[in-house]
């Protein structure tokens, strides 16, 4: 049994450390991490470059030149000489709630590990300007929700993205499982210039939540709970393959 540890804000984040932590003594772990912050990497691999794999002394963190999908794909692929049973992705400093989870590389570190023999988890902190950061209570939702699935095994291919308020552990009001809602459109991009005078451009912030209510994770997170939605990677929308046959089938005047 073993569980490796990924993030996508970059080895040297907080929040890393705290799942570090917290999982301390559950398995031996392994932390492979990317150099610096990939937040919003997606599942991008690095095949342009080579990627270069750096220990840190007498430990066992690794930190990679590449994104959150590189690390855990070189982690499970040829890395090491020994094999994972799990991915645990986070601690995120930030919400993947909802559409979210499209741009996630802390989602996508976890999807990554999808055909070892456990269910992977990815974490992530609902942070809130001026409060916390409780990257605590986050681990420690992480080494519940890894001491359950060691007890209560769910399907290997299960994804779970975590969500989890940013508050005292204390003050947590349990744990639901949610389905993904979703964003409004994201706040226009910022455009401003460079001391040369040049354009340049940040992509805006992310939308409020739009469709928010009971049952999806937005809401569970505004209520105090911990949100615990399963994912799939099958992006099929199959209740409309029939009607897309038939819509390829229709002659075109
Ligand atoms: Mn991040």
């Amino acid at each position: 049994m073993r569980i490796l540890l990924a993030n996508d804000d970059g080895y040297r984040a907080e929040g890393l450390r705290f799942l570090r932590e917290s999982l301390e003594g559950v398995a031996p772990l392994t932390v492979v991490a990317p150099d610096r912050n990939f937040s919003g990497a997606s599942h991008s691999l690095t095949l342009e470059v080579p990627l270069r794999v750096q220990r840190v002394d007498g430990t066992t963190w690794y930190v990679i030149n590449g994104t959150p999908t590189d690390c855990v794909h070189l982690a499970i692929t040829g890395l090491f000489d020994f094999e994972f049973d799990m991915v645990v992705s986070g601690v995120n400093d930030g919400a993947n709630l909802g559409d979210d989870v499209l741009y996630s590389g802390t989602v996508a570190a976890a999807i990554e590990g999808r055909f070892l023999g456990l269910p992977t988890v990815a974490v992530s902190l609902v942070a809130q300007a001026g409060i916390g950061p409780h990257f605590a209570t986050a681990a420690r939702v992480a080494r519940e929700l890894v001491l359950r699935l060691l007890a209560r095994p769910l399907h290997r291919s299960m994804i779970l993205n975590v969500n989890v308020p940013d508050i005292p552990y204390d003050q947590l009001q349990g744990f639901e499982v949610t389905r993904l809602g979703h964003r409004h459109q994201a706040k226009p991009a910022v455009r401003g210039l460079d001391p040369r005078g040049r354009e340049i451009y940040w992509v805006g912030a992310a939308g409020a939540g739009q469709d928010a209510g009971a049952g999806t994770d937005f809401h569970a997170v505004a209520n105090g709970f911990v949100s615990v939605t399963p994912l799939q990677v099958d992006l099929t929308r199959h209740a409309a393959l029939d009607s897309l046959r038939e819509w390829l089938r229709e002659p075109v005047a």
